[in-house]
């Protein structure tokens, strides 16, 4: 990409767009207009300057139905049919996502990774990015979601947008990465369950092996992984950093696109 310009790759987690914990798929308006805003409001600003791809994960569109899905056996019938529920629910969700930004003249386009994404035993060996790459040349704002995908080995498996951000920063190097999410970065232990867990404010090569301990007892009620997944996948991303921020703060989303770092945790691959 252009070097004048800034290239971000950002995704938005499930906990933030939708009501994570709830059987029932529901959106988190409140939280979905406040993003679409600061994203708007950034775009504005750095009118040219900046490429975004969006990636969003499913949350309470996905998760609970795929955890469900997963029980039963590969070649059950539900499973089948359970991927073609999944995936429509997705793409109403990405519909939603995108009609939520277009409301802030944001150039949101629904792009479903699925339709060429190939998985082998859930990790994803291929897709498409020479129409995200045009996309982007010609000043649209691609949005990825996680979604259940073919898998040449295992029939179906889940492409999550944590993979999708992985396989982007690889074959696109973006000069940052950006995770949004519900808690202030990465903590030595689950914020959410922990009083006293403390924050992380840098985690590099040099000091990765320290936290790969602490790190592994991290694992969200989540089919594609949690925390320490994140962390472990985006260290291996050689010569990229990636910063995960909290997306309930106020205005985080706005300046880390307007280019501030440090406002959660960095993670220099
Ligand atoms: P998203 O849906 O935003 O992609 P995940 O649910 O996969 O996010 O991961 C974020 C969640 O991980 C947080 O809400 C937090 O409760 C949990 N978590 C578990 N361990 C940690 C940790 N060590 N540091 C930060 N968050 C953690």
């Amino acid at each position: 990409m252009s070097a004048l310009k800034d290239f971000i790759i950002m995704k938005i987690g499930g906990s933030l767009i939708t009501y994570k914990n709830r059987w029932v798929p529901s959106i988190n308006e409140e939280n979905l207009k406040r993003i679409g805003k600061e994203i708007g409001n950034a775009l504005k600003k750095r009118k040219e300057e900046l490429l975004l791809i969006l990636i969003h994960g499913a949350g309470s569109y996905g998760h609970t139905l795929a955890t469900l899905y997963n029980f039963l056996k590969d070649k059950d019938k539900k499973k089948i049919l359970g991927f073609a529920e999944i995936q429509r629910l997705q793409n109403e969700l990405n519909t939603i996502v995108c009609s939520f930004l277009q409301n802030y003249d944001i150039p949101a386009t629904p792009l479903q990774p699925s339709s060429s994404a190939v998985m082998n035993s859930g990790k994803l060996i291929s897709l498409d990015v020479s129409t995200i790459k045009g996309m982007l040349e010609i000043g649209l704002v691609p949005v990825l979601y996680g979604v259940p995908a073919y898998d040449k080995k295992l029939g179906t498996s889940i492409l999550s947008g944590d993979e999708i951000i992985k396989y982007l920063a690889k074959k696109l190097r973006p000069d940052r990465l950006i995770h949004v999410t519900d808690v202030d970065g990465v903590y030595d232990k689950d914020p959410k369950i922990y009083s006293n867990a403390k924050l992380i404010k840098e985690i590099n090569r040099k000091n990765f092996s320290q936290f790969k301990e602490i790190l592994s007892t991290s694992v969200h009620f989540d089919v594609t992984g949690g925390m320490m997944k994140k962390v472990k996948e985006l260290i291996e991303l050689e010569g990229i950093t990636a910063e995960i921020i909290n997306g309930l703060k106020n205005g985080y989303v706005e300046r880390v696109l307007l280019g501030e770092i440090g406002l959660g945790t960095l993670i220099r691959g």
